[in-house]
């Protein structure tokens, strides 16, 4: 035994699922928390500080295509030199607006029409006229627009090296802006081909990538410690009304029925709530009946025994009192005892679900005018009679001794409770593809809040009836299972006075088929 469950403790131990599933809950929130936060920053990174320089080009880019767009709609605005000037210095970019002279594509010449020099340090007005014709190819050959970035390490001519040096030093084009010049040759009115060129600075990225990259640290230090107070304080939340619940079933596993399991705060906990506290009142209301059972079940075989006991020893020791009638009662009591202990016996099988159900097909109203006559015979002598009208076959399909068991029962409760003319109908109506068999009393009949627990095991409405020592609580239940076992239904109406009718409907078999019935 014991080298097993060492064994099984081992296999807990290495399987990575149940040791997952010792992991605090807390623990399982804050990594969800840290993975999130580590993506937020994963991205943060990547924007900020990777591609910073590359967005800030691309939307340096974008702007001046959008200035000389503007520009190519107002070409022959005669306030074309107002716009050139705003929009220069609203946006930082020198503006050269040239006219040029080609013939067959071959520029002969370039005048300068409009211009905006607000840098100071612009390329395009400080370059040879050469660049101009080089610019034109180029926008030429690139489908009339061109744009050019360059380092302005180029214009620098210094002779600094940053391999003359140790440590962190700056690189060799650090710190120097980079420049950004933009060409599109466009057409005016008069026909005339235009050339429009813009120049604007991109100035070095380093210090604002190195400021968000200190930032970033501290937003990671401050997200990883929030992650960590908002993990406890969640779990707390999260937690604390599944470890009161676990309190309270833990008492449950003990059998200890008081107290039930506190509501959540939050809709699945407060579900989780009411279905232990249904299951909890359940458990105690069969632990109840359990109990109850034993009692009665003592009592219902002590009565009897004590009977069989005493006429025994009256019978041994006494005189003439070893006769037929004592010994009759011997064989009552005896037929008693085993008929409860049956009953227990089919519950506790049908419960179980081990039932032998061997269905065919036989004709119920055969079956019930027999049963009626059988009592009749067995129990003329008591006064008893139970009125059956046999009527036209009525096959069902259904395990016979099953359906007599349930006729048997209905019969039986129905002469216990009976009035005291001592009258029972038994009934078969065929409707609906359903044969129906009603039992009918003329006995008190049953309370409407007791009706519905009758089908309830062991329970029984009182013990001050007649044949009470004969009853278990556990005809009623065995009816229901075994008539369920058949596909059928059950049911009872009563009313307090006025008798009860006690029924269970079953399908009725289907008809034979047509060349069987040739034949
Ligand atoms: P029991 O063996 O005690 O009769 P049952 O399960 O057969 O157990 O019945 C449960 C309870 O239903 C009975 O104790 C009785 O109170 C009530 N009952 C059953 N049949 C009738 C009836 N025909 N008339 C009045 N009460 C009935």
């Amino acid at each position: 035994m014991k080298p097993e469950a060492e064994q099984k403790k081992q296999r807990k131990i290495s399987d990575p699922r149940a040791l997952v599933n010792r992991i605090h809950m807390r623990w399982h929130i804050f990594a969800y928390f840290l993975g999130f936060c580590a993506f937020l920053l994963l991205l943060l990174w990547l924007l900020q500080i990777v591609y910073l320089d590359a967005f800030y080009r691309q939307i340096k880019t974008d702007q001046i295509a959008r200035i000389a767009s503007t520009l190519d709609d107002n070409i022959d605005n005669r306030d074309l030199p107002d716009l050139i000037v705003r929009m220069a210095q609203s946006n930082d970019v020198c503006i050269t607006v040239a006219q040029v002279h080609t013939v067959n594509r071959f520029l002969l010449g370039v005048d300068v029409l409009e211009k905006a020099d607000i840098l100071g340090n612009c390329v395009i007005h400080h370059m040879p006229d050469d660049e101009y014709y080089r610019f034109y190819e180029l926008a030429e050959k690139n489908g009339g627009s061109y744009s050019l970035l360059f380092s302005r390490q180029w214009f620098a001519n210094d002779e600094y090296q940053s391999d003359r040096f140790i440590g962190r030093v700056p690189e060799a084009d650090q710190g120097l802006s980079s420049s950004l010049i933009y060409v599109k040759l466009v057409e005016n009115d008069a026909g005339d081909t235009i050339m429009l060129l813009l120049n604007s600075n991109i100035s070095p990225v380093d210090s604002t990538r190195e400021a968000l990259r200190v930032q970033l640290i501290y937003i990671t230090l401050i997200l990883v410690f929030v992650a960590l107070l908002l993990s406890l304080l969640i779990s707390r939340h999260l937690a604390s009304p599944i470890a009161s619940i676990n309190k309270s079933a833990a008492k449950l596993a003990r059998e200890d029925f008081s107290g039930g399991f506190a509501d959540g705060g939050y809709l699945e906990i407060s579900e989780l709530a009411s279905t232990l506290n249904y299951v909890s009142a359940e458990l105690s209301r069969a632990d109840k009946l359990q109990q109850e059972l034993v009692a009665n079940i003592s009592h219902d075989l002590r009565t009897p025994l004590t009977m069989i006991g005493g006429y025994a020893e009256a019978m041994r020791d006494i005189p003439g009192e070893n006769n037929k009638e004592n010994i009759q009662l011997i064989i009552d009591e005896t037929a008693r005892l085993t008929s409860l202990v049956n009953n227990v016996l089919d519950l506790s099988k049908l419960n179980a679900g081990i039932v032998n159900n061997k269905p065919c097909s036989f004709d119920l109203n055969a079956d019930l005018a027999a049963t009626a006559e059988n009592y009749n015979r067995l129990l003329a002598h008591e006064g008893y009679q139970i009125h059956y009208t046999p009527g036209p076959p009525c096959p069902v399909y259904a395990d016979q001794s099953q359906i007599s068991q349930v006729t048997g029962n209905l019969l039986n409760n129905a002469l216990t409770y009976t009035g005291p003319d001592k009258q029972v109908t038994l009934r078969l109506e065929q409707q609906a593809g359903q044969a129906r068999v009603s039992v009918i009393d003329n006995g008190p009949g049953i309370s409407p809040e007791q009706l519905a627990d009758i089908w309830k095991r062991y329970y029984r409405v009182s013990e001050s009836h007649r044949r009470s020592a004969r009853g278990s609580g556990l005809g009623l239940s065995i009816v229901k299972k075994l008539v369920e076992l058949n596909h059928g239904d059950c049911g009872v109406s009563s009313q307090v006075g006025q008798g009860s009718v006690f029924w269970y409907s079953l399908p009725l078999a289907q008809p034979p088929a047509e060349e069987g019935n040739g034949k």
